[in-house]
């Protein structure tokens, strides 16, 4: 099999992002950039994630083109191709229509905020307005947003996107996007919502950067 290597790591990570709940049925799709060739590996359309086999999942180049895999890629193809193209750093990206990240999107200023340390890694996460789903537009606004330094982004009446250097790195900032969105929607519900203060927030990020540096 080609890129055995990278078919099997999004496999994997399609399979945890279901057992977390981050995706249900097969909403949410995963890609992985190779180390040393311009290919994608990404999980295919509408197929059930749960007797899924690592040559199920499709290989498109960086334009989103389908080159190998029994499988058309997720209509979703060019949102991932889009981040990938944009950040060299990023190898690993992220989609689903999680349950609190897309109840959190629907707001104008709902912009999350860090309410724990650990997620300090993983913000600003700026949300993306609604466009056509699978479209070159949604696909050149989640890229916008994702900017030079995002993790995640929330996208109004469809659910977030997240990426990473690595697939690791990819699922713990759609685990913490949907962590915070979770906590913030029920201390906004309890009315004691209090995220952390921005020069904290920012003193978190320099330790965890620094940390990550060695
Ligand atoms: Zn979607």
């Amino acid at each position: 099999m080609k890129y055995e290597r990278i078919r099997k790591i999004v496999l994997e990570a399609i399979q945890q992002a279901v057992a977390q709940g981050l995706v249900h049925g097969t909403s949410g799709n995963i890609a992985l950039r190779d180390d040393d060739e311009d290919v994608v590996a990404i999980t295919p359309s509408g197929i059930s994630y749960t007797h899924m086999t690592a040559e199920d999942i499709a290989i498109v180049d960086l334009n989103g083109k389908w080159l190998d895999g029994p499988y058309k890629p997720s209509s979703e193809t060019p949102m991932h191709t889009a981040v990938l193209r944009a950040r060299p750093d990023i190898k690993a990206t992220v989609h689903t229509h999680a349950m609190f990240a897309t109840i959190m999107a629907m707001g104008e200023d709902n912009e999350l905020r860090p309410i724990t340390p650990p997620q300090c890694e993983f913000t600003p996460v700026r949300i993306v307005p609604f466009t056509m789903p699978g479209s070159n537009d949604v696909a050149a606004k989640v890229a916008e947003a994702i900017g030079s330094d995002g993790r995640s982004v929330l996208i109004k009446n469809h659910g977030m996107f997240s990426c990473g250097k690595d697939m690791k790195a990819a699922l713990a900032a759609a685990t913490y996007t949907e962590e915070m969105a979770v906590t913030t929607f029920y201390a906004k519900l309890l009315g004691n919502y209090e995220p952390m203060p921005k020069e904290a927030e920012a003193a978190m990020k320099a330790l965890i950067a620094a940390d990550q540096a060695v």
